[in-house]
């Protein structure tokens, strides 16, 4: 039995989460009791260094993999219990790593993000989706270019049409920002803030902390499996818990014109050349 779309979610209600989780991959502990709201209306950035933990949590609130113990929940239910097709109506994914094997072009590529609507009456809205989902990533200039003949950056924004294609209420994005230029780093997060203002959930995994205190409401710190903080991004992004985390001195600067936290690693060796 298929289960009927729930009306859009009202700005602060939880949409997926997960409860003391814990994931075991090859005998190694990768999660270790992660508990994760992820809301309505709000830019989730996931942060943390190489190994953490990011791409594995992203997986489990995708329902992708299998749990240990704990709970991975999507509108209050174990992702467990629902559909492929059910899931894809509820939730798009942007994962790391694009594989495309075929000499699929990029129009091609972004339409299969509207394969769950297919057969149901929201597929009239395909044309309209897809045209939409490309200009907001930025892909019209190459819509007809096979995929395997894109820079890495431009692949990544074609796999982000397809996701925003999918037109669901949840936007789980894993490290989307990270082959592109300043400009396009910067569209996707003010992207990501507008999906967030209509109502969507984005949990976006990224590297470069001043996006994120730039542009999440909250920031959740991975470190070794673990949740070292959740907060919005003045309260967690502090130099003692990043120095920590990284294991390297950071400083946080209140910005000049916003007052929000700016990052700065600390350099050896750095200082004006002679
Ligand atoms: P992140 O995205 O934060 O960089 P990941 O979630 O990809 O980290 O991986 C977390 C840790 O789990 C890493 O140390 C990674 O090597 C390990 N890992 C991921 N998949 C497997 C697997 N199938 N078997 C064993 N270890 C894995
Ligand atoms: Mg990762």
């Amino acid at each position: 039995m298929r289960r009927r779309l729930p009306a859009r979610l009202d700005p602060g209600t939880t949409i997926a989460a997960v409860r003391e989780l814990h994931i075991r991959l090859g005998g190694t502990k990768i999660l270790d009791g992660v508990t994760l709201d992820v809301t309505a209306g709000q830019v989730l950035a996931l942060v943390g260094p190489n190994g953490a933990g990011k791409s594995t949590l992203l997986s489990a609130l995708c329902g992708d993999l299998p749990i240990d113990s704990g709970q991975a929940l999507l509108y209050q239910e174990p992702l467990a219990h629902w559909s492929a097709v059910e899931m894809a109506m509820r939730r798009a994914v942007m994962l790391q790593q694009a594989t495309i094997s075929f000499p699929f072009t990029v129009a091609q590529i972004v339409e299969m993000g509207r394969a769950p609507w297919s057969g149901t009456g929201r597929a009239d809205a395909d044309e309209q989706a897809i045209r939409t989902a490309m200009t907001l990533a930025d892909v019209i200039p190459f819509s007809e270019r096979v995929f395997s003949s894109l820079s890495g950056g431009e692949r990544a924004r074609v796999s982000l049409a397809r996701a925003l294609a999918q037109q669901s209420q949840l936007l789980l994005l894993d490290e989307p920002t990270a082959a592109l230029d300043l400009h396009h780093q910067e569209d996707v997060l003010q992207l990501a803030r507008r999906q967030a203002a209509t109502g969507d959930a984005v949990v976006i995994v990224l590297h470069d902390l001043n996006l994120a205190a730039g542009y999440a409401d909250q920031v959740a710190i991975l470190s070794n499996g673990q949740l070292a903080a959740c907060g919005p991004p003045a309260e967690v992004l502090t130099a003692e818990l990043l120095s920590d985390v990284y294991q390297h001195k950071v400083e946080v600067w209140p910005h000049p014109a916003t007052g929000e936290p700016v990052i700065l690693p600390q350099r050896q060796g750095a200082g004006p050349r002679r």
